[in-house]
C-alpha cells in the first residue's frame, strides 16, 4: 500500500556484525540449545539489575506462567492488574486456572492506580494472591505503593517487566522490586533475543521451582542424593513441566544486545527528549512526562480530540500516509472479545484506561533511527496536529 519508498517503521531492532558473529559461534559448536551461553546470559543478567537469581526463558508470556505458578496462584485465585497492557499479562493469569481482576490506571498515567489496587484487596480479600502491575512503555509508577500494600496484604508482587529494561528506580532496577519480574526479549522490545524473555527472583524457593518447571519439570539433581556420581542419563520428572528453555542461539544474541543496552538506552533519550521539545508547543498534543530511569521503550504521545477536527485513528492513517509507521499500546483488554465476553466488561467499566487508549499513538523510538528519521516525524506529526487543529 505505501508508495513512499523510505518508510520509517514502527520498530526495528539493531543486530551488529557482534550479535551475528555470536550467533554463528554457537551454531558451529555443535550445541544450539540451552547451555554454557543461556548460563552465561543469566549470570551476566542478574548482576546487571542487582538480582541474585535470573532465569533465561523462551518469552516474557512463559516467564510470567513461570513466576505466577512459582508462587503458588492457583484455580480460583485472582491476580489483580492492569486491563492498560498486552494480553500475555492477563493470559497467563488464566492458564493457572485463575482470573485477573482488573483496576483501572490513574488518571494521567498508564499505570495501575494503588488506590484502586487497595479498594480491590479490601473488596476481595483472600482471593487475592498476587499483584502484577505493567511498566508500561518503560516508565515505573506507583511502585512504593503496591510494594507496601502487597507487604502489608501478604500478597505477591509480579513485575511485568517487559517493556522496562533498563529502568531505574531509586528502590533499584525495575523488575527488581517485588517477589519476582520478567522482561521481554521480542524483536520489538529494548533488548531482543528475537523470541526471549528473563525472569528475576529473589527467592531461591522461586527460582529451583521455576528452574524446573520451565524444563519439563525434570530434576537432575534428585539423583545425585541418592547415587554417589549421578549418571547423565538419569533424570526424575518431578511435575508436569513446561518447554520454556531458551536456546543458546539466542542467548548469545542476547548478551551481546545486553553490553550494548546502555548505548541503547542514550539513543532512545535523545530521541524521547527531541520530541518533547519538539511537540510542547502544540496543546493538542500530550507528549509523555521525563520521568527519571524511564526506559523509554515506548514514546506514548496523546492527541486531543476536542482540540482536533480529526480522529485519533484519521491521524495514525496521516502518518502512514506520510511514511511513518506507528502503534497503538494499548487496545485495552477488557474491550477484546475474550475478556468482554468472560467478564461481562463494557468499555466504560475502566474508563481511563478506555479513555486513554482512545487517544494514544506509538511513535516509533529506536537506537537504528537516524536524526533524519527523527525530524521526518516530528515534521509530519506537527504537519498532521496544525491541519487537523480546530480553529
Ligand atoms: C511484549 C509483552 C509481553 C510478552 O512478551 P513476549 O516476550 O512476547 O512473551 C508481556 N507484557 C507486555 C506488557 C508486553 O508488551
Amino acid at each position: 500500500m505505501n508508495r513512499n519508498t523510505d518508510f520509517i517503521p514502527f520498530a526495528r531492532p539493531d543486530i551488529g556484525r557482534g550479535e551475528e558473529e555470536a550467533v554463528l559461534r554457537v551454531l558451529r559448536s555443535g550445541w544450539i540449545t540451552t547451555a554454557g551461553e543461556a548460563k552465561s546470559f543469566e549470570e551476566e543478567f542478574a548482576r546487571y539489575v542487582g538480582s541474585p537469581h535470573a532465569l533465561a526463558v523462551s518469552s516474557a508470556t512463559a516467564g510470567l506462567h513461570l513466576a505466577l505458578e512459582a508462587l503458588g496462584v492457583g484455580p480460583g485465585d485472582k491476580v489483580i492488574t492492569s486491563p492498560y497492557t498486552f494480553t500475555a499479562t492477563a493470559g497467563v493469569i488464566r492458564h493457572l486456572g485463575a482470573d485477573p481482576l482488573f483496576v483501572d490506571i490513574a488518571p494521567g498515567t498508564f499505570h495501575l492506580d494503588p488506590a484502586g489496587v487497595e479498594e480491590a484487596i479490601a473488596r476481595e480479600g483472600e482471593k487475592v494472591r498476587a499483584v502484577l502491575p505493567v511498566h508500561v512503555g518503560g516508565e515505573v509508577r506507583g511502585m512504593r505503593r503496591l510494594a507496601e500494600l502487597a507487604a502489608k496484604h501478604g500478597i505477591a508482587l509480579v513485575e511485568d517487566a517487559a517493556h522496562a529494561f533498563p529502568s531505574v528506580t531509586p528502590q533499584g532496577f525495575a523488575g527488581t522490586l517485588g517477589e519476582a519480574g520478567v522482561y521481554s526479549f521480542y524483536a520489538t522490545k529494548t533488548i531482543t533475543t528475537g523470541e526471549g524473555g528473563m525472569v528475576v527472583t529473589k527467592s531461591r524457593q522461586a527460582a529451583e521451582r521455576m528452574g524446573m518447571m520451565r524444563l519439563h519439570g525434570i530434576d537432575r539433581e534428585v539423583w545425585n542424593r541418592y547415587t554417589e556420581q549421578g549418571a547423565s542419563w538419569r533424570y526424575a520428572v518431578m511435575e508436569a513441566g513446561f518447554k520454556y528453555n531458551m536456546t543458546d542461539i539466542a542467548a548469545a544474541l542476547g548478551r551481546v544486545q545486553l553490553r550494548r543496552a546502555g548505548e541503547f538506552l542514550e539513543k532512545r533519550k535523545a530521541i524521547a527528549r527531541s520530541y518533547r521539545q519538539a511537540f510542547a508547543r502544540m496543546d493538542c498534543l500530550i507528549a509523555p512526562g521525563d520521568s527519571e530511569g524511564h526506559a523509554w521503550h515506548l514514546f506514548l504521545l496523546r492527541v486531543d480530540e476536542k482540540k482536533l477536527s480529526i480522529s485519533r485513528d484519521a491521524f495514525i492513517d496521516k502518518l502512514q500516509e506520510a511514511g511513518i509507521g506507528t502503534s497503538v499500546h494499548f487496545i485495552p483488554l477488557h474491550i477484546h472479545p475474550y475478556y468482554e465476553k468472560r467478564y461481562g466488561f463494557r468499555a466504560t467499566d475502566f474508563p481511563v484506561a478506555y479513555a486513554t487508549y482512545r487517544q494514544v499513538i506509538s511513535l516509533p523510538i529506536y537506537p537504528a533511527m537516524t536524526e533524519g528519521q527523527v525530524r521526518r516525524v516530528i515534521e509530519a506529526v506537527l504537519s498532521t496536529a496544525e491541519a487537523g487543529r480546530r480553529i
